[in-house]
C-alpha cells in the first residue's frame, strides 16, 4: 500500500552522490579508506569521543559491545523489554542472560530504581536505551554503575546529535552504538558507529572488528604481521557506505533543526486534545536536548490506538506502532520464563502510536495528520 503521508522519508543533502563517486574514483570500496576515517573524525571531534569505530549496523556495534565484556554463562546485563531485539540479541550472542526491567512511564526510559532491584552478584553491565533521542538519566546509571563496578553500554541507536545534562548521548557510558539505518535521523541505509568512550577498551575492540586479527596495529605499524589473536567477526561497512554517511553528517545540525520544527508543530496542535484527556503527549525532561528522532502519542486504551491506527491507515497516513515487549516475546519467554512483570512496559506499548516525522515532512501534510486525529478521536 502506498500512503499519502509516508511514516518516513529518507532525507538527501545533496552532496551524497558526490562522496559516493569520489569513493568510487579512489578505488577502494573496502572498509576503513578515507571516508571511514572522516566520519569517524568527524564524530570524534564533534562528540568528544575517544575513538569512533563504523560498523554495518547499531546492532554489529552492540554485538561488538558485548563480546568485550567476555560473558559467561549465566552473567547478566539489565536493559529495558521496551527496545528494538538487536539490544537483546546482542547479550544472547555475546552468552550472557538480558534481565529485563520496566521503564518510566514519562519518559519510556528505564528506571533507575528498577535498575538497582534488578542488580544480582552475576549483573556484568548495564544498556540503557535513549527513546527517541531523549536520554536517560545517565548521572544515576552512572552512579549505580560505579557502586557495583558494572560497565555501561549505551544503546544510542536513535541518539546521535541528544545529550544529557550537555553530554553528547553515546558518549557516556563506557561505549556506546548509534545507527545510521534508513530510519533514523542520519542514514546510509544500513550502518552504526561504536563510540569507545573507556580507553582501555580500544584495542580489543579494533581485534573483534576485524575478524580477530591484529589488523589494526599492523596497519599502525605496531606489529611486523597480522594473525588471529581473539574471537572476532567482520564488522566493517564498506567505503560507499561510509562516503553516503559523510554527507549526512555534513548537516547532522540542520536535520535535527527540521525535524525540530515537525516535533514542535505536532506538540502545538495537538495540545488541545491533551488538555482533553484524548492523548498524551511526549515529554522531554529539563536535563534533555533531544534530536527529535521519533513522534509518539499514547492513547487512553489499547481499543482506542488500534482503532485509530487503522482509522489513519485507511486515510493514506502511515503511522505504526512498537515494541512488542520483549520479556513476553516468545524469545524473551524462553530465556527468563513467564514470571516477569512489567506492567508500565505492557501498558504503553498497548497505547502507544508513532506519527509520521521527517525533515521535509509539507505543513499541509502535518496538519492532514492532526485533523484525522482529531476529527477521529473527537468523534
Ligand atoms: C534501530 C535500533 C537498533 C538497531 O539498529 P541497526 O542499525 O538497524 O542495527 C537497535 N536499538 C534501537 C533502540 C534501535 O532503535
Amino acid at each position: 500500500m502506498s500512503y499519502t503521508v509516508p511514516f518516513n522519508r529518507p532525507y538527501l543533502t545533496g552532496h551524497e552522490l558526490e562522496y559516493v563517486s569520489q569513493a568510487i574514483q579512489n578505488g577502494d570500496l573496502s572498509g576503513d579508506g578515507p571516508f571511514s576515517q572522516r566520519c569517524s573524525q568527524l564524530l570524534e571531534e564533534r562528540f568528544q569521543i575517544n575513538k569512533v569505530l563504523l560498523t554495518p549496523s547499531c546492532t554489529a556495534a552492540l554485538e561488538i559491545s558485548m563480546l568485550l565484556l567476555d560473558l559467561t554463562e549465566g552473567d547478566e546485563v539489565i536493559l529495558p523489554s521496551f527496545t528494538f531485539v538487536s539490544s537483546a540479541n546482542a547479550i544472547v550472542l555475546a552468552g550472557g542472560k538480558p534481565v529485563f526491567v520496566d521503564v518510566d512511564p514519562h519518559t519510556l526510559n528505564l528506571d533507575p530504581a528498577q535498575i538497582q532491584q534488578a542488580i544480582t552478584e552475576r549483573t556484568k553491565a548495564i544498556m540503557p536505551v535513549h527513546y527517541a533521542g531523549v536520554g536517560c538519566e545517565m548521572g544515576t546509571i552512572m552512579e549505580l554503575a560505579d557502586a557495583h563496578q558494572l560497565t555501561v553500554v549505551e544503546d544510542a541507536a536513535q541518539a546521535l546529535n541528544a545529550s544529557c545534562n550537555n553530554q553528547a548521548l553515546g558518549t557516556i557510558g563506557n561505549l556506546g552504538a548509534f545507527s545510521f539505518h534508513q530510519t533514523k535521523n542520519y542514514s546510509c541505509g544500513e550502518g552504526g558507529a561504536l563510540c569507545i568512550n573507556d580507553e582501555s577498551l580500544i584495542e580489543r575492540a579494533e581485534i573483534i572488528r576485524e575478524k580477530g586479527t591484529n589488523r589494526s596495529q599492523f596497519l599502525k605499524g605496531h606489529v611486523d604481521k597480522y594473525t588471529w589473536v581473539d574471537r572476532g567477526s567482520s564488522y566493517l561497512p564498506s567505503e560507499l557506505s561510509a562516503a553516503f554517511l559523510f554527507g549526512q553528517l555534513g548537516a547532522i545540525d540542520v536535520i535535527t533543526d527540521l525535524r525540530q520544527q515537525c516535533f514542535q508543530r505536532y506538540l502545538e496542535q495537538l495540545q488541545p486534545l491533551a488538555d482533553q484527556g484524548r492523548l498524551q503527549l511526549p515529554t522531554i525532561p529539563e536535563y534533555c536536548q533531544s534530536n527529535y528522532h521519533l513522534f509518539h502519542i499514547l492513547l487512553p486504551t489499547q481499543d482506542i490506538r488500534d482503532a485509530l491506527l487503522k482509522h489513519l491507515n485507511s486515510r493514506g497516513i502511515h503511522a505504526v506502532f512498537h515494541y512488542v515487549p520483549l520479556h513476553s516475546s516468545p524469545a524473551g519467554i524462553r530465556l527468563s520464563g513467564e514470571s516477569v512483570h512489567l506492567p508500565v512496559t505492557d501498558s504503553i506499548s498497548s497505547r502507544l502510536l508513532r506519527l509520521p516525522i521527517y525533515p521535509d515532512l509539507e505543513l499541509e501534510l502535518q496538519h492532514q495528520v492532526v485533523t484525522e486525529i482529531s476529527s477521529f478521536l473527537n468523534a
